[in-house]
């Protein structure tokens, strides 16, 4: 029960890393409060957990604020998870608008600021808080994830060190996680497939995340929530500016780390010289 009596914000609470860190958060006896578009979902998750729901679309700072603001209001506010999100442009960067490239930003990069930006100063005035933001592997990669999308994850990473920073003074630790290939719905959603066809490829994305990484199975949200659960708690007080990077080895090693049938680098060219 490490966050009896906490308060806590999570963005995009109505399904996937939101949906489990916000059940795993109650579970641990925080008061949580989801904000997300998806209105009928985020319901859903607040009822199960005895929390509360907010509309709230992150690409719009006056709904981040209101979010926040309303949390607050409730006793104080202790803990923010940043974490809405979705594909956004999957144009190549010979290709993308500037339009595209700003809406892209804005839901996953300026949101991140902005939601730092309005719990800060709730945060400070009671002695301080913790944020986790969401990341990606995509951040130190390329192939992972569409150019807009990924430019932003890494900049969510530049920000959570230098709002570490500027906020360690104020008792508010800012940390993120980047995770792999977590099999949610993000994919679906990010290409319009819904109703049957969404479990139908649901199914064949988790059987894809199984091989793509050193540890055989997909990336579960419930991984990722427990490594938000752990930053934000108190047993990571001397953690800040960093992130923790959950993604089964997908950024350190290729397959044949783990499957034998499928060739390394150097079988492949022993192969070619023929020994
Ligand atoms: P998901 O689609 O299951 O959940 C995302 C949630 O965000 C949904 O409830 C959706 O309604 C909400 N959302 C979308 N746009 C929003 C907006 N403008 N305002 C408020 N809420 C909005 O996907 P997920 O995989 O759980 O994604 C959560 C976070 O994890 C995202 O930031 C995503 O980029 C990141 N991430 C996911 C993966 C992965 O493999 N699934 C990998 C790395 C990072």
């Amino acid at each position: 029960m490490r966050f009896e009596g906490k308060r806590a914000v999570v963005t995009g609470g109505a399904s996937g890393i939101g949906r489990a860190t916000a059940e795993r958060l109650a579970s641990e006896g925080a008061e949580v409060w989801i904000g997300d578009i998806d209105d009928a979902g985020g319901e859903a998750v607040a009822a199960a957990i005895d929390g509360h729901y907010r509309h709230c679309d992150v690409s719009d700072p006056a709904e981040i604020a209101a979010l926040v603001g309303a949390a607050d209001a409730a006793g104080g506010l202790d803990a923010l998870v940043n974490n809405a999100g979705a594909g956004g442009s999957r144009e190549r960067i010979d290709a993308i608008s500037a339009e595209e490239w700003d809406r892209t930003h804005a839901l996953l990069l300026r949101s991140v600021a902005m939601g730092i930006r309005y719990a800060a100063p709730l945060m400070a005035k009671r002695g301080g808080g913790a944020i986790v933001n969401t990341s990606s592997v995509s951040a130190f990669q390329s192939g992972a994830a569409p150019i807009a999308y990924s430019v932003a994850k890494a900049g969510v990473l530049h920000l959570t060190r230098i709002a570490a920073a500027e906020l360690a003074q104020h008792g508010i630790r800012v940390n993120a996680v980047a995770p792999g290939f977590i099999t949610t719905n993000i994919f679906t959603a990010s290409l319009g497939i819904d109703g049957a066809a969404r479990e139908q490829a649901n199914a064949m994305i988790a059987g894809v995340a199984a091989q793509a990484q050193p540890i055989a199975r997909a990336g579960r949200p419930e991984d990722i929530a427990a490594a938000i659960a752990y930053l934000l708690s108190d047993e990571a007080g001397f953690v800040t500016g960093t992130h923790f990077l959950i993604d089964g080895g997908m950024n350190i090693g290729p397959r044949h780390s783990w499957d034998p049938a499928a060739p390394s680098f150097f079988d492949a060219i022993a192969k070619v010289a023929g020994q």
